[in-house]
């Protein structure tokens, strides 16, 4: 009976989720959601999810890079980007769950449509909500970009490889 509970446990496909978002850049509430699903599925994939049509500070690249550099750390996280309907990425990449992280309530009704599309489209992806540390409910990557804008300090909120790429775009180095 013991035996053939781990031979199950052993033959299971590896539980895989996306972490699809703009990133632009990559904060410490992002990393914080990043930290909690890899702690619960087996592979997390972080998907800059490109969208054409969002005016973004960096481009796909950096902000690649910008994540990879945070991630580098927690063994089972990927990084990728990609166009395109996110549960249909999913999808393809078997991944189960699509994590979202909720700060507020604020963030509640487009989050909550967004979900519900996301099971019509795709009912057999789940969408999975992570509250972050209270510390970073605040945190959002268009106010560290504001306060980075006006030479702030954001050390508390991002990376210091993010902060001088920052600086660097705001021309404050
Ligand atoms: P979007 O452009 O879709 O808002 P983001 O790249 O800003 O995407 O964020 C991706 C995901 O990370 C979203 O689910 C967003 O709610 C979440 N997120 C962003 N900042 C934080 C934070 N400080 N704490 C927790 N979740 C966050």
């Amino acid at each position: 009976m013991k035996n053939a509970k781990v031979s199950s446990n052993q033959s299971r496909s590896p539980k895989i989720a996306i972490y699809p978002g703009s990133f632009d850049p990559i904060t410490y509430g992002h990393l914080d959601i990043i930290e909690r699903a890899a702690a619960v599925f087996d592979k997390v994939i972080v998907v800059l999810a490109a969208n054409p049509r969002k005016d973004t500070l960096f481009s796909v690249g950096e902000r690649c890079e910008m994540i990879r550099e945070t991630v580098q750390d927690i063994e089972n996280v990927e990084v990728t980007d990609a166009v395109g309907l996110m549960v249909n990425f999913a999808q393809q990449h078997d991944a189960i769950a699509l994590i979202r992280g909720l700060r507020a309530i604020s963030d509640f009704e487009y989050e909550f449509q967004m979900a519900l599309m996301n099971r019509k489209l795709a009912p057999k992806v789940i969408t999975v909500f992570l509250m972050p540390h209270d510390k970073y409910t605040y945190l959002n990557s268009s106010i560290v970009k504001e306060v980075a804008s006006f030479g702030g300090d954001i050390s508390k909120f991002v990376t210091q490889g993010v902060a001088s790429r920052l600086k660097e775009k705001f021309s404050l180095s």
